[in-house]
């Protein structure tokens, strides 16, 4: 863990950010279901905290605010209590420990930016130095692979190539801060559906590689030629389900992005701009036509999750 242990009285609160993937190839699905990914993953600067306390022995409990808040299961299917529990049953099997949590979201749901898995990290950490674990980082990238593929990304931050089913993360050597715009969605996007679609229009696949004119762009830290390497092989699926997404990235683009693409399954939209006033235009430009839900400006790359004050 990169994150010296403040443990209080008041619990432990941890701050995660968003992700986005500068590119998103995908492959055939592997014989386990999965599929084969290589992806480079960029943290921006959009966040959710997970607030963890105390609680009585063997009892987890959650309660959700902000942004989407009422579309985050309460129960164990939510990532952030499957996470306590599985930090407590695999490092403290014989302790009965409880963790009562608290999510704030900024992190749009089911948006394509990993805010469910961004949570799952941030309870792992949280819980961690609540309990004063013994645990190393590779023994946390584990239980965070087994929690969900953008998991371990969550834990690192910055930008990443992600391969495997995208859990088994690298740092990226990349260059400079970039400016996003971000558009949300009307409505969410099911992960699971949109990689449906996307076996019936690609079903021979192939392996997926990281694009080389994308790790050429990062090592330049020039946002113009990052924008021309962006690609997500899950846009014509996520597309053909909300046809509307089409004219969000063209609209985006004629108001001056240098590039755009969506972000993970979607639907939220990624517009790369040069710099501050640039993003600033852009949002202004992108709210009064209405296409998108919500506009946020954010920066990336930054630090994955961590224990805040
Ligand atoms: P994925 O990570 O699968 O690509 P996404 O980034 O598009 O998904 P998420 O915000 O992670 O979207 O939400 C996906 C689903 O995960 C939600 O519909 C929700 O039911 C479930 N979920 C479980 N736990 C959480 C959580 N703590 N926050 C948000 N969603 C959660």
């Amino acid at each position: 863990m990169a994150s010296s242990p403040t443990r209080t009285a008041s619990g432990v609160r941890v701050r995660v950010p968003a992700k986005i993937n500068l590119a998103l190839k995908v492959g055939a699905p592997r014989a386990d279901g999965y599929h084969p990914l290589a992806t480079v993953y960029q943290a921006v600067s959009v966040y959710d905290e997970v607030h963890a306390a105390w609680a009585n022995p063997d009892e987890f409990d959650v309660v959700v605010s902000g942004e989407g808040a009422d579309l985050v299961p309460l129960d164990d299917t939510n990532l952030a209590v499957r996470a306590a529990k599985l930090l407590a049953r695999t490092q403290a099997p014989n302790d009965s420990l409880g963790a009562s949590l608290s999510i704030k979201k900024s992190i749009p749901v089911a948006g394509g930016l990993a805010g469910g898995s961004a949570n799952g990290a941030a309870a792992l950490l949280a819980c961690a130095v609540l309990w004063d674990l013994d645990i190393t980082a590779d023994g946390m990238r584990a239980l965070a692979a087994e929690l969900g593929s953008d998991v371990p990304f969550a834990l690192l931050g910055g930008t990443a190539v992600g391969s495997g089913r995208g859990e088994d993360v690298a740092p990226a050597l990349a260059r400079g801060t970039y400016h996003w715009v971000l558009a949300f969605g009307y409505h969410g996007l099911s992960t699971p559906a949109v990689y449906r679609r996307f076996d019936e229009l690609s079903p021979n696949a192939a392996p997926p590689q990281v694009p080389a004119d994308l790790m050429n762009a990062l090592r330049s830290g020039d946002p113009r030629h990052l924008a021309r390497a962006l690609s997500n092989d899950l846009e014509p699926a996520a597309l053909d389900l909300q046809p509307r997404l089409r004219t969000v990235l063209q609209t985006g683009l004629e108001y001056g992005a240098l590039g755009a693409l969506l972000s993970g399954s979607g639907p939220t939209c990624a517009f790369l701009v040069g710099d501050e006033p640039a993003a600033v235009d852009l949002s202004v430009s992108l709210s009064a036509e209405g296409v998108c839900r919500a506009v946020r400006r954010a920066t990336g790359p930054v630090i994955g999750a961590r224990v805040v004050n």
